[in-house]
């Protein structure tokens, strides 16, 4: 077991509450794997502090120079990225394949970050007046405030904190506290490539405790939060009365839908893995799959089979492929949805209860559970259940099918599995989501394409690719006047 700390002001520090709490495996709650700081707004204080003092030199020193030591952070956690992973898999229970390339998605996001330092575009227009130029460029917004939720423990605070630090911007870095070792190891190996110390501060602790002080410090400059829709919400609201820039990435409720002309068994690899995959636990998992009602029969039959053989375990089995539930809170949730899909009269064809035989029974596992004969507007067809909860709705044309997919208050991911040309582009025109995926699942996404959601997934912004350097940095215009005389616009040239 070991002791972690906040990072503060260059210092690896307690908090000013000295209180700790522990991080535990969700496959063997008995296994401690550390304590963390239990810290408060105190702490956020001098966090603040550390990276306000940085700011000045940080925004000065050269975007390309800033990407440099995102290109070194690739390299070590390439070296890194097994024990990594394992980590990742011990403090939040997902597979080892799956920890992998969560680690993965940081590497690559930080070679991504490494060039766009050299690619912080601005603009130059012509101007209306005779020997003057007009130019925008990019400019660092000050300290970025960065929230993070536990399932993707690595690969999340990558998206957030890389770009923000391209952009010129200083960091205080709240995470989960289901997954605090990942992103503190993620600190350690910022720092290891040489970014100055006070540049990246970590802040361990609950959501109030910690996480709000973020966001009502008042020099906090930007937010960058993912997590659920409520607190999503909360914060929204409170950045509105700070006027303070905020990107939101929440829930999903995402749907696959398979056509009667769809490759069956590459439509059921699909949803297998976006469906089960991480538990279930993913913004951009499957909780929909809706079915054209002549394949209905078969793909369901299929699908039971393949879905009762998945293997059950503790994920740093190397042949294990659905690890447990983060925590005991989050079983308890998706067993209060199985609840009610069976109140409101869906069938239950696998799953539905606990696994807690053998190895399992000092874990929160849960079988893989697939609902029937469900209608679109049941509960477990519209909200987010965050577990390995699958509905199948039967439809009977594509325009039905984008119609129920298009049904829900959330739009972040989608797909379609079709070999037609015309349903596939009639797909991508009207479904309503920030991702579809033709012959693919809800899942996959890749670090340099834009990411994140419409309708109530969030608030426009997206992560990843080149947007997310639009969101850290504010565009600065620029005229310079070389006629040495005073050109009124609007004016003299009329
Ligand atoms: P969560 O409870 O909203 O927590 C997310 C983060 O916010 C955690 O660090 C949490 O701290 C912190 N937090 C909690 N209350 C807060 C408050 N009042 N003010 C500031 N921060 C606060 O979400 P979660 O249960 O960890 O994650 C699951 C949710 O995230 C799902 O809804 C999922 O869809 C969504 N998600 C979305 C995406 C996406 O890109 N769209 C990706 C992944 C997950 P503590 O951990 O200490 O509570
Ligand atoms: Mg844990």
């Amino acid at each position: 077991m070991e002791t972690y700390f906040n990072h503060i002001n260059g210092e690896w520090t307690e908090s000013s509450t000295a209180e700790r709490f522990d991080n535990r495996n969700p496959a063997n709650w008995n296994e401690i794997i550390g304590t963390f700081p239990k810290s408060d707004k105190k702490d956020v204080d001098a966090a603040v502090r550390s990276a306000r003092s940085a700011y000045s030199d940080w925004r000065l020193t050269p975007a390309p120079k800033r990407g440099e030591y995102l290109k070194v952070v690739g390299d070590i956690m390439t070296e890194r990225k097994e024990e990594l992973a394992r980590l990742m898999t011990r403090e939040m229970g997902k597979v080892l394949k799956e920890t992998r390339g969560d680690v993965q998605e940081g590497i690559d996001t930080a070679y991504y970050a490494a060039t766009e330092g050299r690619r912080l575009f601005g603009r130059n227009a012509p101007s209306e007046m005779p020997n003057k130029v007009n130019l925008t460029f990019r400019m660092p917004i000050g300290v970025a405030g960065i929230i993070t939720p536990w399932n993707f423990p690595m690969a999340i605070p990558t998206w957030k904190i890389f770009p923000a630090l391209v952009c010129g911007n200083t960091v205080v870095f709240k995470p989960a506290s289901d997954t605090p070792a990942t992103a503190t190891e993620f600190v350690k190996i910022l720092l290891e490539a040489g970014i100055p110390p006070n540049v990246v501060n970590i802040v361990h602790g609950t959501g109030s405790g910690v996480g709000a002080p973020i966001v009502n410090h008042p020099d906090i400059n930007v937010i960058s939060f993912t997590g659920s829709s409520a607190v999503g919400k909360s914060i929204a609201a409170s950045c509105g009365t700070q006027l303070k820039r905020v990107s939101l990435e929440l829930g999903g409720k995402n749907a696959q839908i398979v056509m009667d002309d769809a490759d069956l068994d590459l439509a059921l690899d699909g949803v297998l893995w976006g469906a089960f995959g991480t538990t279930g636990q993913r913004c951009t998992e499957t909780s929909r799959i809706i079915l054209h009602k002549k394949i209905y029969d078969t793909f369901i039959d299929k699908l039971v089979v393949r879905t009762e053989a998945l293997k059950l375990g503790n994920g740093l089995n190397e042949d294990a492929e659905v690890g447990p539930f983060i925590n005991e809170g989050q079983r308890e949730t998706v067993e209060k949805y199985v609840e009610i899909g069976k109140k409101e009269g869906a069938d239950i064809l696998c799953g539905g209860e606990r696994a807690e035989s053998g190895d399992l029974a000092d874990g929160f596992f849960y079988k893989p559970t697939i609902f029937g004969g469900v209608d679109q507007n049941m509960t477990i067809a519209q909200e987010e259940i965050f577990g390995p909860v699958l509905s199948v709705i039967k439809i009977g044309s594509l325009e039905e099918a984008i119609s129920v997919l298009n049904n829900s208050i959330y739009g972040l991911s989608s797909s379609i599995y079709t070999w037609d040309i015309n349903s596939a582009f009639t797909a991508m025109r009207d479904i309503e989501a920030g991702i579809t995926y033709v012959n693919g699942p809800t899942i996959g996404a890749e670090c340099h394409m834009p990411f994140g959601g419409m309708k109530e997934t969030g608030n426009g912004h997206r992560e990843g690719g080149w947007e997310v350097y639009e969101f850290y940095s504010e565009t600065k215009t620029i005229y310079v006047d070389f006629s040495g005389k005073l050109q009124k616009a609007q004016i003299d040239n009329r």
